[in-house]
């Protein structure tokens, strides 16, 4: 059996009056890419936050690797997701005013690594994902794709045990889309990475080892 790497229990998160997760349990094997499908509205991106520690939940608990997340304080929280997790969105969130290689440096240099040491491995994850000659443009100066596959190789920079993606595809065209769930997918088979990740887009689901679907707050099925 593979070893468990986020356990979540009866998860429940409201917003005033809505009640957007109503129970999730959801057990992730390290090294597994899981999907997280469901039509808009049904809470995905809120259990993907939630799991993420970067929204607090309400009642369940969630455990990463043993010990309790769902119970942390803010400042606990925000060293969790800086130092073991990466996080991919839609619209890449690269720092505008610094070029590719400052950017995918950055979390490194905040969490207080030696500025070679950070600035050799910006280098080698740009290589990787094949912007090495890109390094010193700035976002503005890159396509949607390019710009993406800087935010993998800057949510790669802490080596991060869990990747979580929301909607990571969503804005670029199937070419690009396919290229950066290659990309993403390849990076955590090679590292032994766990990636929980939220799409509408059954061609993009079809990257993971299982999906799951949320429905009305609740997981309503379960693929592979
Ligand atoms: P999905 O990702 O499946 O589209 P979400 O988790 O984004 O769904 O949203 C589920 C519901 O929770 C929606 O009705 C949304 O309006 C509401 N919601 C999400 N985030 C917030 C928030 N920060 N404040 C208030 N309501 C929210």
């Amino acid at each position: 059996m593979q070893e468990i790497i986020i356990k979540a229990k009866g998860i429940e998160k409201s917003y005033g009056k809505t009640k957007v997760l109503r129970g999730v349990s959801l057990d992730v094997g390290r090294g597994e890419i899981l999907a997280i499908m469901g039509p808009s509205g049904s809470g995905k991106s809120t259990l993907l936050h939630s799991l993420a520690a970067i929204t607090a939940i309400d009642d369940g608990s969630i455990v990463f690797l043993g010990d309790r997340i769902d119970n942390l304080n803010d400042k606990e929280r925000t060293l969790l997701r800086r130092k073991r997790f990466g996080f991919v969105f839609q619209f890449g969130q690269l720092v505008p005013e610094l070029s590719a290689v400052d950017n995918v440096a950055l979390v490194a240099l905040l969490n207080g690594e030696d500025k070679t040491i950070a600035y050799q491995r910006a280098e080698r994850l740009l290589t990787e994902v094949g912007l090495i000659k890109k390094k010193l443009l700035l976002p503005s100066e890159m396509s949607g794709g390019e710009m993406q596959r800087v935010a993998i190789a800057r949510a790669m920079a802490v080596e991060p045990e869990i990747l979580f993606a929301d909607e990571p595809t969503g804005s670029l065209d199937s070419f690009n889309s396919q290229r950066v769930m290659e990309l993403m997918t390849d990076m955590a088979r090679k590292y032994g990475m766990t990636i929980i990740m939220v799409t509408h887009e059954p061609s993009i689901a079809a990257y993971a080892d299982r999906e799951i679907v949320v429905r009305d707050g609740q997981i309503s099925g379960v693929k592979k």
